[in-house]
């Protein structure tokens, strides 16, 4: 795909900041919106193509109600025309707290004294891997404070391990990472390792905000945060993660920053980022935080349905922060990934605790269920789960810009894939009910393909019955 030339006060060049807060807030002074307008930007969007900044400006403006349900209603109807059903399933695991940064919204942040500071030993990452594993885990992410002993060699010795623990029939297939940005050298190491993403949140995109949340530390440097996936990508690692943590400044302002942020990486390297994340700030160890910039569960709403909208072909992620009801909703604007059966306390998988304690964890989740509760309740609603990793296993990297792009590529590749990765999971793992709901859910799915495409899903579903395994298209 060619990505449309757009033209910015600050051009496009590698490695150089990007981001004109004056112009950001420039265009959401300017723009006006009205539901005609509104129509024809959600228009372009089911067009397959990415919005600019402008349009952006005019989804972000709609405040009545009429624009505000076309909005939604776009978003609904981008998610089931073009990616389906299917939400992909992983975990976080993380595996080392030790912090030097003090960033003021998290517990984890250096100056917190009451935070109990762990990194998991080799024997005890082992042991979680396990665990997860044990509950049909397939794709993690891997998540570290930023802390000298936190080397790129050390996170890619992690993620050999992962890679490396097979208990039963469980394995690892995808370990992605969040952790400190690093420079070009570093991100070489840790591909070599074989990750899949690699994330890095600049948590709040307006410069003088970002100066008040990070005073101290290597953190404090807005410009090299802001670069760090220009020296990923340099370093030919092309699977990358951006994201914002809400609460911090104005939501609209970082909606605007986070597709900017998307065609720098366009304009750079011809590749938009794999995901988007967008958290929303909770509550954590000793953290006294105002409110000002508190994003509601509704304002929360339409900004995933605009960022939907907004990068069409980019994969977006919603975890455990949220509570269940509201992230069920928001799986039919346009979610793609979800979090299951999270524990964030360190070493927390294998002691399955269930009472979150503030001070072990980075913030509080807000979604304690397990990842069988999770998938039982994704069938209930006719979800089809997935835990497929096939393209980044077979160097279809950018995969959902190709899912998107490339004409019949969801049904001739990740439905079926989605169907393969359930049916392993039904067969290990599920207890009755929730294997029964999948196998129906399995059979509806096979209506949606063609006929040679369901002969061969059906003989290999047959071969995951009879004991293969990590079967795909
Ligand atoms: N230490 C690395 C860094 O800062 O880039 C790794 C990421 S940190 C462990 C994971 C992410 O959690 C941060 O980037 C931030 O967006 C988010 N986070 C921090 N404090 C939070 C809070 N109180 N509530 C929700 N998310 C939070
Ligand atoms: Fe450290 Fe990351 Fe928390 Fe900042 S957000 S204090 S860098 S773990």
């Amino acid at each position: 795909m060619q990505f449309r030339p757009e033209v910015y006060r600050i051009p496009d060049i590698p490695m150089q900041p990007f981001i004109d807060c004056e112009e950001i807030l420039e265009y959401l002074g300017n723009t006006v919106s009205t539901p005609a307008k509104v129509r024809d930007v959600i228009d372009r969007s089911l067009h397959k193509n990415r919005l600019n900044l402008q349009e952006v400006a005019t989804l972000i403006n709609a405040t009545d109600s009429e624009s505000v349900d076309l909005i939604k209603e776009g978003a609904r109807e981008l998610k089931k025309k073009i990616y389906g059903n299917r939400i992909v399933l992983f975990a976080p695991l993380y595996v080392g707290n030790k912090c030097s940064n003090d960033c003021t919204y998290c517990g984890f942040r250096a100056s917190n004294r009451e935070q109990v500071r762990k990194t998991l030993s080799q024997e005890e990452l082992v042991k979680e891997i396990e665990a997860l594993e044990d509950s049909g885990q397939k794709r993690l992410i891997l998540v570290y404070g930023e802390h000298a002993e936190y080397t790129p060699q050390f996170i890619a010795a992690s993620v050999r391990t992962a890679y490396s623990v097979k208990k039963g029939n469980g394995e690892i297939r995808r370990v992605n990472i969040n952790a400190a940005p690093l420079d070009i050298e570093g991100f070489r190491t840790v591909k070599e390792a074989g990750i899949g993403t690699y994330q890095v949140f600049q948590e709040t995109y307006h410069r003088e905000a970002y100066k008040s949340y990070h005073p101290r530390g290597r953190k404090a440097d807005y410009d090299y945060r802001l670069t760090s996936l220009d020296r990923a990508q340099e370093a030919g690692l092309d699977d990358v993660g951006i994201g914002a943590l809400f609460g911090l400044y104005d939501w609209r302002f970082e909606v605007m920053a986070l597709v900017r942020h998307t065609n720098h990486l366009e304009a750079c390297y011809n590749v938009g980022p794999h995901t988007i994340s967008f958290p929303r700030i909770k509550d954590a160890s000793m953290l006294h935080m105002g409110d000002c910039y508190f994003v509601s569960d509704e304002e929360f709403t339409r900004l995933v349905a605009i960022l939907r909208l907004a990068v069409p072909y980019t994969g977006m992620i919603l975890t455990a922060r949220e509570p269940a009801r509201l992230r069920n909703e928001l799986l039919q604007y346009g979610v793609s990934q979800i979090d299951g059966g999270t524990r964030i306390e360190l070493g927390s998988y294998v002691e399955k605790e269930t009472n979150h304690d503030l001070n072990k964890g980075q913030f509080l989740i807000n979604d304690d269920r397990s990842l069988n509760e999770i998938i039982d309740e994704l069938l209930q609603q006719e979800m089809l789960p997935s835990f497929c990793t096939a393209c980044y296993r077979l160097g279809r990297t950018g995969e959902h810009f190709m899912e998107f792009s490339v004409p019949g590529f969801i049904k001739r590749f990740c439905t079926p894939n989605a169907m393969l990765t359930l049916a392993e999971y039904l067969v290990d793992y599920a207890p009755e009910g929730t294997a029964e709901r999948g196998w129906k859910v399995i059979e509806k799915n096979m209506e949606h393909l063609n006929e040679t495409v369901q002969v061969e899903v059906r003989d290999r579903i047959e071969k995951i019955k009879q004991g293969t395994r990590d079967l795909y298209f």
